[in-house]
Order: structure tokens, then sequence, then C-alpha cells
């Protein structure tokens, strides 16, 4: 059965031009500067919160929300400009990357006013910086068996339980944790709430896992009977699991999802430029950017069907334009995506001129060994496969 797919035409315009050469130009003057060296999957590895901090003061963080909330009242689009140069820039954006790509939105959607007023505006200085804690040992493509779970008491809820590969949990300012408040009822997603936990509170541990690099990102994050006041509870009880979904379309979707090795892409032409004889890389290079253009397409469409209104995670095809619903097309973006991001690093490996520039080794290198997780994050290519599957079968 073949998947039809109708890709609203996408106009990015003048105004958007010159923003992305705002932007450009903030980043040139900074790698001038030395704030930075261009990385692979830099939005995981490159955390530095003063490099957040300065793109938080040109308001591009948290851009697309309301200025009474702290944010620039931007659009969508507008957001995806800057977050398309940040990420073809190499550039450490971890830092507030989860705040404003997920969290934030969530919190927007979701939260109480009095929520929206003490997290947002902080977050979009990036001075509150947060993790997502939803994977357990036993929970992860079935994250729906997590066993972390909150017991109402009074004031709140003791929250119990073991999290791993929380990605900065041990600089974070706040840990959302996905966790269960209620037994299952007759779906397993039933009982599962968002809670927002303060990271400093008593009874959470955080350990170290360190990857095969040395470098740590990755944590293990236990809580003990840990105290989470009510307020703290982010929507309704026992709707975590739309409200997981629907920020997992945004993790989806984006261009962190087949840019992620860019940078490398980059050293890799500049390289070819400069070489010899740069015709034996042309086919290689010209495959890849044309593959790129395709993804950015794609992706570039989700975002204008959130745009347009559309809220992610809903189900019901073809009313945002695209021909099937943003969770549909966030997998698929994913999907190829992330597996386009680690054949590029693959097209380098074997194309790359003999007696490459340093700085070509070192992203190599970088997006060798960062690409076995980018089909894991965010959802396993197979499981995303089987959404896309499901849709399938329901026409
Ligand atoms: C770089 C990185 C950063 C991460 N950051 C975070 C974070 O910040 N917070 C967080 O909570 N989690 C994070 N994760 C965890 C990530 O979400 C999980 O690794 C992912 O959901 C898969 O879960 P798992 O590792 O338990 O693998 P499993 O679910 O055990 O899967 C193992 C393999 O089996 C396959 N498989 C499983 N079920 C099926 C099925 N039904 N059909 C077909 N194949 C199947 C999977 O596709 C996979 O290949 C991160 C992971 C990575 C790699």
């Amino acid at each position: 059965m073949a998947l039809a797919l109708t890709l609203p035409p996408v106009h990015l315009g003048p105004e958007l031009d010159e923003l992305r050469a705002e932007v450009r130009g903030f980043l040139d003057a900074q790698r001038r500067a030395g704030a930075f060296e261009p990385a692979c999957d830099a939005w995981l590895r490159g955390y530095d919160p003063a490099f957040s901090r300065a793109l938080a003061q040109r308001g591009w963080v948290g851009m697309t929300w309301p200025a009474r909330y702290g944010g620039s009242d931007r659009s969508d689009l507008e957001r995806y400009v800057v977050t398309e140069e940040l990420l073809a820039a190499g550039a450490p954006v971890a830092a507030h990357w989860g705040a404003d790509r997920q969290v934030g939105p969530s919190i927007l959607r979701h939260g109480t006013e009095e929520q929206r007023q003490r997290f947002l505006p902080a977050m979009a200085r990036a001075e509150v910086l947060v993790a997502g804690a939803m994977s357990e040992p036993d929970a992860g493509s079935d994250l729906a068996s997590l066993r972390t779970a909150a017991t109402p008491v009074e004031g709140g809820w003791l929250l119990s339980g073991r999290k791993v590969w929380t990605s900065h949990a041990h600089r974070a300012d706040e840990i959302v944790v996905l966790c269960r408040t209620s037994p299952p009822g007759e779906r397993r997603h039933e009982g599962i709430s968002q809670l927002i936990v303060a990271a400093s509170s008593p009874g959470i541990t955080v350990r170290p896992i360190r990857v095969l690099t040395g470098e740590h990102h990755f944590n293990e994050v236990l809580f003990d009977d840990v105290f989470v006041p009510g307020d703290r509870l982010l929507g309704r009880p026992g709707d975590g699991w739309a409200q997981i979904t629907a920020e997992l379309v945004l993790e989806r979707c984006g261009p962190d999802r087949f840019l992620s090795t860019f940078p490398l892409v980059r050293a890799f032409a500049d390289a070819v430029g400069a070489s010899a004889d740069p015709s034996a890389a042309w086919a290689p290079l010209g495959r890849a950017v044309a593959s790129l253009w395709a993804l950015r397409r794609l992706s570039i469409s989700v975002a204008v069907a959130v745009a347009g209104g559309r809220q992610p995670g809903t189900t019901a095809a073809g009313a945002d334009g695209t021909g099937r619903s943003p969770e549909v097309v966030a997998a698929l973006v994913k999907d190829l995506g992330t597996r386009l991001e680690q054949d590029l690093v693959e097209v380098v490996r074997l194309a790359a001129p003999h007696d490459p520039p340093a700085e070509l080794t070192r992203l190599l290198a970088e997006g060798v060994l960062s690409s076995p997780g980018f089909t894991l994050r965010g959802g396993t290519n197979e499981i995303l496969r089987g959404i896309v599957a499901k849709a399938l079968g329901a026409r």
C-alpha cells in the first residue's frame, strides 16, 4: 500500500531571509570570537548555558511563546529558520534545547497560569534548564510499562522509581518526569501523568552513565519518596500519555532530525572544494545534498501544519494539508532523517580526501561516535515505522 503525502507549498519569504542573515551573522561573530567550534550532534553534546543565554538575549529561545510569558511572539517558521541555522553551524545549544523545543510548549498548552508565569520567562532567558525523564530500564519503546509512580499525599505527591538515559539531568534545574499516578484502566496508557520536579528536591540521586568516549550526558536518576507539591502536576492527572505524545511530535519533526551531522557535510564540501581532484566526490556529495533538501521540505511542511494551528499528536488525517496527521509525518521525518544523518557519516568516511584537514577528521570522529544514537533517541525507528504502518492500515 502506498502512502500519499500532499505537501503544502512553502514560501519562506524575504522577512525570513533577513532573520536567517541575522542569525548567520551572529554565529559567524561568535565563532570568530572563539565562543564555539562547530560540532556534530551539538544539540545533545554542546552544552553551554552562557551561549544559550546569549541566544536568549536576542529573543531566540522560546521565540514563539507569547511576550507575556517571556517569549517573542514570533512564528513557528521564524523559529524553524533560527533552529536550522543553529544546527547547521553545529552551535552548542543543548542547554536550552529541551525547554525550547518541547517542555515550554507543553507548559504553554497544558500548564496552569501560575506554572506558565513561574517557568516560561525563566526558560526563555535560558536560566531554568530542563531534562526529560521518560525511559526506564524496562520501559523504553514500550514506555507505557513504566513503573515510576507518584502516590497522592497531603499537598502533593510522593514520587519513587528509576529512570535511565536522562540526558543532562545532572545539570538541569527541573526534571519533567513521566510517571504513573493511578493504576492502568482498560488501556495501559491511562493513569500516566507528568510532574515538573525540582532537581534539587530531597530524595533524588543522579548517577552518570558515561558513553564510550567518556562523555557524560546520560544519567540514571533515582527518585526515593520525593515530595512533589501538587502545583507541579503538568496538565490533568492521567493525561500524561497524550501530552508526551504531542511533545514527541515536536521532538521528531524538527531539523534536529536530519542536521546532526550537517557540520561534517559542510567540512567535507570545503575539503572537496580545496582538493586537487574534486570530481571524485561530486556524486556522493550531490546525493547527500539532494536527500537533505527533500527531508527539509518534509520537515518544513510539518512546521507549517503546526503553524497552521494543528495540535501535534492529533490523529485525524488530511486536515493539516499533509494528507496525514502530524504524528505520522513526524514519525516519517525522524525515520528518514535519522537514517540520512547516519548515511552522511558513511558518505564522508568513504569519500573523504586522503590527508583530510584536521577539522574534517574531528567532525568525522564525532559523527561516527554519535550516529548509533540517532535512530534510538526520541523513539526508535522500528517503533516509528509501526506508527506509520498503523496509519496505513487505518486507511
Ligand atoms: C542519545 C540518546 C539520548 C536519550 N535521551 C533520553 C532522555 O533525555 N530521556 C529519556 O527518557 N530517554 C532518553 N533516551 C532513551 C531513548 O528514548 C530510548 O533508548 C528509546 O526509547 C529505546 O528504548 P530502549 O533503549 O529501552 O530500547 P528497547 O525498547 O529495549 O529496544 C531495543 C531494540 O528493540 C527494538 N524494538 C523494541 N520493541 C519493538 C517492537 N515492538 N517492534 C520492533 N522492534 C522493537 C527497538 O527498535 C530497538 O532497536 C535517549 C537515548 C539516546 C540514544
